[in-house]
């Protein structure tokens, strides 16, 4: 029994919150907190009829550390999902702090705000010193390590599917199939089709900041970066089809090179269509991707802030997309001394998902596991004070959970590997 605060009410809180009330036996309480109450208050709504859980919500302010730390003591939860923005990470975890409660996200910190001279320096520094340029890494919340250790809390890291799952998968093989993994391909397909030009499945503004970066791998102990774009492959995935995909950064590359002992290469692709990079790129040469304010009419409005606004909500994508996803990762290694390989994927199709929660398998796929995070803590079987990826723990639970909560994952030995 417990009691989970959930910051945010979008698309992948929206699944979070119905995998939570299909599972009153651990949340019998939650508390859904959020920007636009009555986003918190209609789900409230829809959810009670079907539920034992007993739902509260509240409007809070999630950049405002005290504001939150003070729902936060007054709710007294057992732990926080933040389920909000990459921009909402670092106070979040203030006022967990502050309130002393565990804490899960989905993604690592991003600054919204790009620009800002005290952010920049810091981040000149880290892509000197690291050799990566993505505006999103890992320091910023592995900073926090101390303060949660001393304080006794558990900070779980991108419970979402990737990073998520995929680190799950490779503590998994790590702990079952290989004696030294040799070789990671994290591959993110969708299959889905939503019948518009151009939406982007979950934030327009995070996506598109993320797809239009340099990629960049491991490689022999350090980053590889490259043009963005510049990597393709095709891929025949379960489930789906074939596929182009591209290489880009990803933020569970840099846990999985810290944390798996003997890996060589790490690398993540992800599939797009034609169409998706044609409109993408036409976008980012007319200045419309930019995070920096410019003046409109007296106004000052931020180019992809603006964009959002004019994209389809990816919340409402559910009805209308069709299809598959398939995620997972393949791996290369030792066992025994024999060279061998695994793939380990989840296959998710769309409007299943949206038959049952009333969302695409995006925010699906992102909100189930952000559940497991959240029991998982809570339940203290992924319990320990400091700051950790989803790769640090026993896989087993994970496991076993995505398989009770709609995610089922298959193992194939000896898959068609990636050149
Ligand atoms: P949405 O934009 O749909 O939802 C974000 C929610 O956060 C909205 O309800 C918004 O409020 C709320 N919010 C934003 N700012 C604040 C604030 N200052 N205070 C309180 N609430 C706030 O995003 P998604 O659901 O698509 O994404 C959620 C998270 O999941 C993101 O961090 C994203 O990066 C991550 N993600 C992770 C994936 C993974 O596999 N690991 C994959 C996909 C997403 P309002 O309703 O007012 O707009």
């Amino acid at each position: 029994m417990s009691r989970l605060m959930i910051i945010g009410c979008g698309g992948v809180a929206s699944v979070a919150i119905h995998k939570c009330c299909q599972n009153s036996e651990v949340f019998d309480e939650i508390m859904i907190a959020s920007r636009t109450v009555s986003k918190c208050d209609a789900l409230k709504e829809k959810l009670k009829p079907v539920t034992r859980t007993k739902i509260t919500t509240a409007q809070v302010d999630a950049d405002n550390v005290e504001e939150l730390t003070e729902l936060i003591r007054s709710y007294a939860p057992d732990a926080v999902l933040n389920v909000a923005l990459p921009y909402q990470d670092l106070t979040v975890m203030d006022a967990c702090l502050a309130a002393g409660v565990h804490y899960i996200d989905t993604a690592n910190y991003e600054a919204e705000d790009t620009d800002d001279p005290e952010w920049r320096k810091v981040y000149e520094e880290r892509c000197r010193r690291l050799g990566f340029t993505a505006l999103f890494d890992y320091s910023w919340q592995w900073a926090y390590e101390d303060r949660f250790k001393n304080a006794g809390l558990t900070a779980l890291l991108g419970s979402g599917f990737d990073p998520g799952v995929t680190s799950v998968f490779t503590a998994y093989a790590q702990k079952h199939y290989f004696d030294e993994i040799h070789t990671i391909d994290i591959l993110d397909c969708n299959g889905g089709d939503h019948g518009y030009p151009f939406a982007t499945n979950f934030n327009p503004e995070i996506n598109l900041r993320e797809v239009s970066a340099p990629g960049s791998y491991w490689e022999d102990g350090k980053w590889v970066e490259i043009e963005p774009m510049s990597i393709k492959r095709e891929y025949d995935f379960e489930g789906v089809g074939r596929k182009d995909m591209y290489l880009l950064h990803h933020e569970e590359i840099e846990a999985l090179a810290k944390n798996i002992p003997g890996v060589r290469r790490i690398r993540f692709f992800m599939t797009f269509g034609q169409s998706y990079l044609t409109h993408m790129k036409c976008l980012e040469n007319v200045g419309m991707l930019s995070t920096v304010p410019v003046d409109f009419q007296g106004q000052k409005i931020v180019p992809i802030q603006f964009l959002k606004e004019l994209l389809p909500d990816p919340a409402s994508l559910g009805p209308r997309t069709v299809g598959k996803t398939n995620i997972g990762c393949i791996f290369t290694g030792i066992k025994d001394g024999k060279e061998k390989s695994l793939y380990i994927y989840n296959v998710c199709d769309h409007q299943e998902c949206y038959r049952e929660v009333g969302s695409q398998a995006i925010s699906y796929t992102t909100g189930v596991p952000a559940m497991i995070g959240a029991m998982l803590v809570v339940n203290g079987q992924w319990q320990k004070p400091g700051v950790f990826t989803t790769d640090e723990f026993d896989p087993d639970p994970y496991m076993e959970a995505l398989n009770r909560w709609g995610l089922p994952w298959v193992v194939e030995e000896n898959p068609v590997l990636v050149d």
